[in-house]
């Protein structure tokens, strides 16, 4: 039986991440230069994120996305995959990389256990890819793609954040390239969350005029009906193509939100726009049983009131939500830490 928050939402999905670095550098995630970075000292082992995801296990978990910053770049990450594929409570166990490096692991990680793939990709100009990422390696994210098709990964989701003016004209382009691979395509409305600082209200591009390009390049769409907690409202086209849409932004979904995060140094955050969080890491490091961690993840939990993409609406004169001052004091405040 899952535990339930103030709002009756259950304690159901969590991300781990287990990195901060990257291989990218993504014009909506970690536009700066500099960065300060977790030490090294403090990230978890995997035999340490074993035990704490158990907790979240026991407390009516039952799906787990490997995050980071970017996942493959956490050396033997396959290990991590094993170890959590072995937990019959995990029903979902998947990972979101960048897919710079998933051409040589995409078999390991189909071998060790991992049940489905999210790749994000935003563009498919090189130039463009360049521009947004600062590193030439849409070649490579391409080439991880069919490695993973090939490593049966399938069907494949390819996540897509649309950014006005940079590559709100590919949409059309983009789902043409994710149905010949049979991949299902989600495209993401710019966030405002920590770590994002160049972001404005005018870089977004609605859910209304994702669905209005769709329609311009592949006629009109139907929504597909469906109960879930997922993020992602789906659509169908006439030809049968499945696509989703995440309007984190302009119509949130806090309201039936199960998903919390642990970042790599063990930090449990109940929302992306959490400004703190609990240390699992210190409490686990000094020798909490797991009894005494369940009995407090699950009290914090009870206690959560956490809506914070919603309570952003509200919010008037918006601009990027945590300034850069905070974020080079703390790198929890981080999307790249907190796994997205
Ligand atoms: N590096 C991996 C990747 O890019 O897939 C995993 C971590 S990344 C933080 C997870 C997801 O967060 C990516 O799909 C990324 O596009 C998304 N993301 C990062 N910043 C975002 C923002 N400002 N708005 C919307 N999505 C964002
Ligand atoms: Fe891009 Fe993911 Fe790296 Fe952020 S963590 S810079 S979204 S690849
Ligand atoms: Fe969940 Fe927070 Fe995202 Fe809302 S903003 S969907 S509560 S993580």
């Amino acid at each position: 039986m899952a535990v339930v928050d103030h709002f009756q939402r259950p304690l159901r999905s969590l991300r781990v991440s287990v990195t901060d670095r990257c291989n990218l550098r993504c014009d909506y995630c970690m536009p700066e230069d500099e960065y300060l970075w977790l030490p090294r000292e403090d990230i978890l082992t995997f035999e340490e994120t074993s035990a704490l995801v158990d907790v979240f296990l026991d407390l009516g978990v039952d799906q787990v996305r490997i995050t980071g910053g970017e996942p493959l770049l956490r050396r033997n990450v396959e290990r991590l995959v094993r170890q959590l594929a072995g937990k019959p409570r995990i029903r979902d166990l998947a990972l979101t990389t960048n897919a710079v490096l998933l051409a040589r692991q995409a078999g390991a990680l189909k071998e060790a256990g991992l049940h489905r793939l999210a790749v994000s990709l935003d563009t498919l100009r090189p130039d463009r890819f360049t521009r947004l990422t600062r590193a030439d390696a849409l070649g490579d994210v391409l080439a991880g793609i069919d490695a993973a098709g090939e490593a049966g990964f399938s069907p494949l989701k390819i996540d897509t954040v649309v950014l006005r003016g940079i590559n709100d004209d590919e949409i059309g382009d983009l789902l043409a390239y994710a149905r010949a691979r049979r991949a299902e395509i989600r495209f993401i409305e710019y966030m405002d969350v920590g770590g994002a600082t160049r972001w404005t209200p005018e870089a977004v591009f609605s859910r209304r005029e994702i669905l209005d390009a769709v329609a311009r390049q592949h006629g009109p769409a139907a929504p597909v009906s469906e109960l879930s907690s997922a993020p992602a409202d789906r659509y169908r086209l006439a030809d049968g193509t499945v696509f989703g849409v995440i309007s984190s932004t302009t119509e949130p979904f806090c309201d039936a939100c199960d998903r919390s995060r642990l970042t790599a140094d063990g930090v449990w955050l109940l929302c992306l726009y959490a400004t703190d969080g609990m240390d699992l890491r210190n409490l686990l490091r000094r020798g909490a049983s797991a009894e005494e961690l369940r009995t407090l993840v699950s009290r914090r939990w009870r206690a959560r009131t956490d809506r914070g993409a919603l309570e952003r609406l509200g919010s008037d004169r918006r601009s990027a939500f945590i300034p850069l001052a905070s974020l080079k004091r703390d790198a929890h405040l981080e999307m790249h830490t907190r796994g997205g």
